[in-house]
């Protein structure tokens, strides 16, 4: 038996779960807040109990020492030894990555060069990995990406369609994000569907504070919904999703403080989405209950959310030329009924027709109907399970 850790960390927090390999148990997980700003707060879950403890923590390094002794000060493990290997996610892989890979410094150094493409998570991504190495240097570590699992797509859908020399120079293309979830969702799919993977036609639909749509064929992804950044595809819970890109210069010549990469990204990013459109909230419960009392802005937020769905996944379908299943996963795509219905009761045409209790119930597996030709799935999706499961696998090589 083995103990492995999985890391996401982001700009100011670090999520981790611990797992012993290769039962695939959670011993015990975690999250730690407000890296780099005051009253940071970890917080420890395990055997049913949750421990929280507010203290300074100045920098991602810092963070992972507060986790390791945490572990050895709630006797989760008795000595570091303990932990053989970790697996660190990591958001922009660029052209570099088609597969998850054991760290070394050439890596941490492209990880840090991507941080163009993934200016939020990728420099906190490399101090996780840069912390543990400094700590635990000898145990097994690994890197990965959310994009390797889009690096099969075709070029006519990874290239857009401008000047070939921004392709060239830049690498301006599409690479996609949350793979580790689709590939993991698009599995457990055939295995509740009883098929192999390699005879399916799968889309599935990633909804949470980011939002992503994946055409899947033969559990490969052929096509995703964003981009050349996790800005691209659907509308999200603070992100625009698809313009049309005339807008920003347009936006520009009205306002012209807005010529200025960081703001314009802040506009797009951060105050778009769920978020822009009802002037109150990201949280699609918060949009559901101002639906549901009335407020306009709410209901349209809601209503343009669910139309972005639809329009990508009915994208899919003809990419596709045909589909198997639907799969919903993440905190939307899990948990909001409401948006699951809304979605697919307007595609019924091709096929697709939900159970509606089954769908208020919200379990995992098949909510659509028996005799539906499409069927429809809820995949409760585990990144963290296969970043634990590449460090075994890496470990083996
Ligand atoms: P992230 O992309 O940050 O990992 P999550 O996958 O946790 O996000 O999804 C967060 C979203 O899930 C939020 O919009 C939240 O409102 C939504 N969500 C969580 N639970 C529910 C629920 N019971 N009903 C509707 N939406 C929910």
């Amino acid at each position: 038996m083995s103990k492995t850790i999985a890391i996401n960390a982001g700009s100011s927090s670090l999520k981790w779960q611990l797992y012993s390999m290769p039962e695939e148990e959670v011993i015990a997980k975690g999250l730690i807040e407000r890296i780099g700003i005051a009253d940071s707060v970890s917080t420890v879950k395990f055997k049913g109990q949750t421990e929280t403890e507010t203290v300074d923590i100045a920098d991602h390094t810092q963070a992972v020492k507060i986790l390791l002794d945490d572990l050895i000060r709630l006797n989760i493990i008795s000595d570091y030894e303990e932990i053989t290997g970790v697996g660190h996610r990591v958001v922009a892989g660029g052209e570099y990555f088609q597969d998850s890979v054991l760290v070394d410094e050439k890596v941490i150094e492209q990880v840090e060069e991507l941080g163009l493409l993934a200016p939020l998570h990728n420099p906190a991504n490399a101090a996780g990995i840069r912390a543990f190495k400094e700590i635990l240097p000898d145990i097994t570590s690994v890197v990965v990406f959310d994009t390797a699992f889009h690096t099969t797509m075709p070029e006519v859908a990874y290239r857009y369609p401008i000047a070939n020399r921004y392709y060239k120079e830049y690498k301006v293309r599409k690479y996609g994000a949350h793979g580790t979830s689709h590939q993991y969702v698009a599995q457990e799919a055939a295995k509740i569907l009883g098929k192999p993977i390699e005879d399916l036609k799968l889309v599935t639909c990633h909804i949470g504070n980011g939002v992503s749509i994946t055409a899947v064929d033969g559990g490969k992804s052929i096509d995703t919904s964003m981009g050349l950044t996790p800005l691209g595809g659907v509308m999200m819970g603070t992100r625009s999703g698809d313009l049309d890109p005339a807008i920003i210069p347009f936006l520009i010549d009205r306002e012209p403080e807005l010529a200025n990469a960081e703001k314009i990204r802040t506009v797009f990013n951060r105050e778009s989405g769920l978020l822009g459109v009802s002037g109150t909230s990201s949280d699609m419960r918060d949009i559901i209950a101002g639906q549901e009392a009335g407020d306009h802005d709410a209901a349209l937020a809601f209503d343009m959310f669910v139309d972005r769905l639809k329009k990508y996944i009915g994208q899919y379908i003809a990419v596709l030329n045909g589909v198997d299943a639907i799969v919903f996963t993440a905190g939307i795509g899990e948990n909001a009924p409401e948006v699951r219905e809304a979605v697919i009761s307007g595609i019924s045409w091709f096929g697709a027709e939900l159970d509606l209790e089954k769908n208020a119930s919200g379990s995992e597996g098949i909510i659509s109907k028996d005799d539906a030709k499409v069927k429809v799935l809820i995949v409760p999706t585990d990144e963290e399970l296969v970043i634990a499961r590449d460090v075994e696998r890496l470990k083996k090589s």
